[in-house]
């Protein structure tokens, strides 16, 4: 019997490119770390504004990753 929804499970796994913020977290000194969840968590701070304070701390960061991570809808929901 096949799996009509197969196809579409495997893409799930396979997740597509790691979220971007983890990415970068993963690069930053712990008081930037903790500096970057604040704002992550903090809706008066925008996501143009992360991706300002996280570029001058040299690390590129797309303004679609903060969204989609603040939306919970990355590759951090799927591990
Ligand atoms: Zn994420």
């Amino acid at each position: 019997m096949t799996d009509p929804l197969a196809e579409f499970r495997a893409a799930s796994k396979r997740g597509g490119q790691p979220c971007g913020v983890t990415v970068v977290r993963g690069a930053l000194s712990p008081a930037q770390r903790k500096a970057l969840d604040a704002a992550l968590t903090d809706r008066s701070i925008s996501a143009p504004a992360i991706v300002k304070v996280v570029g001058d701390w040299g690390h590129p960061l797309k303004r679609y990753a903060v969204e989609n991570h603040r939306r919970g809808d990355c590759a951090c929901r799927r591990v």
